[in-house]
């Protein structure tokens, strides 16, 4: 969508900015599905589950019982409680309740916290491939996203030494994100530790850190947060988190975190002139996925795990593909280097990965994301977050697909 025209000047803080990618791709791939084409769309980042009964329930009985008025501006007094208990809970952190806040998904706490701390062209370090919103966000707040790139060789992590030559005076924020959108990649304690160190050395650089897919993490891997390692951290740490991606709860809109009380005030301040407060209902739904039972988190764990395999072996078997096994979340991030500079059977050659993604969609009726789109070309995103049926016809249309473009530039 073009945001210019004769009769509208964009301010300058959106005019380069543009609506996410990604959302462009879905909405491509769904058009061609209504023109009747067998499309599979493997790019939504969002559980293919419902949202549990009990949570529903309790939605359901908050409307009943009248729950439908504003609440305090950045979380019920429930709803902060809940959010306190979790972080003590689950991740050995304590927080008073004036050092948590709720906002309508973990999108808009970030989006908070970089509008209540950035000044003009204070610095961000984001490790590169991540999340595309991140970029954004730090620009619509007037900071400069200063990208890290990490590569396959550190399974896509950052390291202290790349993390020490990104740092400057002007830097306010690292932004990490474990498991990773979209690699998949975590961050284990021995992956911290350094990091930490680096910023014990630079006490001007404070940490946030999205822990998002916390609670979608394989074959035993332990998630860890870092404000819990350290407590010298805690007072320059803003630890994000949400029910979207746990609790299959994306429409609902709730993200919270937990971080020192004057930036937590600070973001009640942007808060209030933008949203108010998360819907009074969506907050009932929410303390009731973070009281209730936990149970089928393992149980749906254990099925993306069992999709994870299916579509890395698939991917792997692929001439010119090659995939890391991830640790967590629901994507996986392939390199289809060995594919670009290819030609297709109309003669066109695949210069890019964005070349690949737009020739697979139009050969294979499968959509997926571009590397570039998150900051690293030469990639692709498969979100694996659909029906096994899916998954394997998807990936078998993409091997068949593959298999003849390699032969059509040996021919
Ligand atoms: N962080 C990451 C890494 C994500 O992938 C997403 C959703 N795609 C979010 C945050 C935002 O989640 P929410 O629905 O809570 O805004």
């Amino acid at each position: 969508m073009d945001i210019s025209s004769k009769s509208f000047r964009p301010a300058e803080r959106i005019a380069d900015l543009g609506v996410s990618e990604i959302l462009a791709i879905t909405a491509r791939a769904a058009a061609l599905k209504r023109e009747g084409r067998p499309v599979i769309i493997l790019g939504a980042g969002e559980p293919d589950f419902d949202t549990p009964d009990h949570i529903k329930e309790a939605a359901i009985a908050a409307i009943r019982e009248g729950q439908t008025k504003y609440t305090v501006l950045d979380g019920s007094p429930a709803m902060k409680r809940a959010i306190r208990d979790k972080f003590r809970r689950e991740n050995g952190l304590e927080f008073r309740v004036d050092e948590v806040t709720a906002a309508a998904g973990a999108k808009q706490i970030l989006y908070n916290a970089m509008m209540a701390s950035l000044n003009e062209g204070d610095e961000v370090i984001i490790p590169t491939p991540c999340w595309t919103s991140y970029f954004d966000i730090v620009r619509i707040a007037g900071g400069v996203p200063v990208a890290v790139p990490c590569d396959d060789s550190t399974g896509f992590r950052l390291t202290a030494d790349a993390l020490d030559a990104a740092i400057t005076p002007r830097t306010r924020w690292l932004l990490l994100n474990s498991p990773s959108n979209p690699t998949g990649s975590a961050y284990g304690e021995n992956d911290y530790r350094p990091l930490i160190e680096v910023l014990n050395r630079n006490p001007h650089v404070w940490l946030m850190v999205d822990d998002m897919y916390e609670h979608i993490l394989y074959d035993g891997f332990r998630f860890v947060t870092p404000a819990a390692l350290d407590t010298g951290l805690r007072n320059r740490c803003l630890t994000v988190n949400g029910v979207s991606k746990a609790y299959a709860m994306t429409g609902w809109r709730l993200g919270y975190a937990g971080g020192p009380a004057p930036l937590i005030a600070g973001m009640a301040v942007v808060q209030s002139q933008s949203t108010s407060c998360p819907s009074s209902v969506t907050q009932a739904a929410a303390i009731a996925a973070l009281d209730g039972p936990q149970d089928f988190l393992a149980e749906r764990t254990a099925s993306f795990a069992a999709r994870r395999d299916l579509v890395v072996d698939a991917l792997n078997a692929i001439d010119g593909i090659t995939c890391r096994k991830p640790e967590g979340a629901f994507y996986a991030f392939a390199s289809c280097e060995g594919l670009i500079g290819r030609a297709t059977s109309q003669g066109r050659r695949l210069d890019s990965d964005r070349d690949f993604c737009a020739w697979l969609l139009e050969a294979a009726d499968v959509a997926v994301v571009p590397g570039a789109c998150f900051g690293l070309s030469g990639y692709f995103r498969i979100s694996y977050a659909t029906s096994e049926q899916e998954l394997r016809e998807a990936l078998a249309r993409t091997a068949k697909a593959c298999a003849a473009l390699m032969h059509q530039t040996e021919n």
